[in-house]
């Protein structure tokens, strides 16, 4: 990796460890509705979708009326289900910028949405240099001009920072990596790894196509992955100082 890094991440499933958590609140939304529930691989073939279009779909399947499709919604905004931040992670997040890297968030959560959240869980999100919701721009995952607002501001900062100084962590084949191979087709080479944490395995990932080495196995290791991308780091320092 080039001396100035952006490691973007996606906010659930990647920062967050809470695929299961949001399978739950889903159903139990349903269940508040008198609606059947969905199914967890319903759910998984979905998950990664603008939480919106994700209500459409699934009310449309339980045949929710119009009432309960607009409750659905609201109640989905509402429940913010208990969840502790890894401190783990939090430490290696605000230590990457000490070694040059710089973190980013693009989610597919609304802006207001992803403050409210963030506010409960305990993550400022001051911690990042860019956050990007979807009422940041009009092109959601998969599409790949996705990133075009993160790579104009990774141009704009200076030093020759382009698509292939950006890494991409994500939780989803059909959403995150799928949004990265489609900027990829448009000539924007950015890098991608993914998360094992509920929706797609690793061996999934393996057949999509990624590398041992772009996959990081579970949630937990997260935080190990972040703190080796250090480690590299002081040893390249130190190897200059040497030489
Ligand atoms: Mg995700």
């Amino acid at each position: 990796m080039r001396n100035r890094t952006i490691l973007c991440f996606d906010l659930d499933g990647v920062l967050l460890d809470n695929t299961l958590l949001g399978f739950l609140k889903v159903n139990q939304i349903l269940v508040e509705l008198k609606l059947p529930p969905v199914s967890p691989d319903f759910l998984r073939e979905h998950w990664g979708k603008k939480m919106d279009d994700l209500a459409d779909l699934i009310c449309h399947l339980q045949g929710a009326s119009k009432e309960q499709t607009a409750c659905f919604k609201k109640r989905e905004k509402e429940i913010h289900p208990d969840y502790v931040f890894d401190r783990g992670l939090l430490r290696a997040l605000v230590t990457l910028p000490q070694f040059g890297f710089l973190t980013a968030i693009i989610t597919s959560r609304e802006e207001m949405d992803f403050r409210k959240y963030t506010r409960k869980i305990g993550l400022n999100p001051g911690i990042f240099h860019y956050i990007q919701t979807t009422d940041d721009y009009p092109c959601h995952k998969p599409n790949g001009n996705v990133f075009i607002p993160l790579i104009n501001w990774a141009h704009d900062l200076g030093g020759g920072a382009t698509a292939e100084n950006i890494v991409y962590f994500g939780d989803t084949i059909k959403y995150d990596y799928r949004a990265v191979i489609n900027a990829r087709l448009q000539g924007r080479p950015i890098k991608f790894v993914g998360v094992c944490s509920g929706i797609n395995t690793y061996k999934e990932f393996r057949d999509a196509g990624l590398e041992e080495t772009e996959i990081i196995p579970s949630h937990d290791n997260l935080s190990f992955y972040l703190n080796r991308l250090i480690q590299e780091r002081v040893r390249e320092k130190k190897k200059q100082k040497v030489s």
